[in-house]
């Protein structure tokens, strides 16, 4: 995934917001349940050319949100990499 930063949009004020591309397509953001591949795929699509999608990431981790792509990623996805941090975090400390 080709990665955006902006230094001057940060988290802590979520004024990146503002620069969302998913503005006024919160339908294809928050598939259902049983969404075909295609339809999420549409979404990270949406992701992909979005300017704040670090932004984005990190505030659904951090929220801990459970519903909806965020950052270009599904709630599957999020549960995947909260674990491979987990799993990181336990290495760098010697348990596993
Ligand atoms: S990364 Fe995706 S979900 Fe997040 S603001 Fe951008 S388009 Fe919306």
């Amino acid at each position: 995934m080709e990665e955006h930063y902006n230094p001057e949009i940060t988290p802590r004020d979520n004024q990146w917001m503002e620069f969302a591309n998913c503005k006024n397509k919160i339908d294809i953001m928050f598939p259902d349940d049983y969404a075909h591949r295609s339809e999420i795929e549409r979404a990270k699509l949406i992701c992909r050319a979005c300017v704040v999608i670090n932004e984005c990431k990190e505030y659904s981790l951090k929220m801990d949100e459970i519903h909806g792509i965020w950052g270009g990623m599904t709630p599957a996805d999020r549960r995947r990499y909260r674990k491979q941090q987990q799993y990181n975090i336990n290495l760098s400390v010697g348990k596993q």
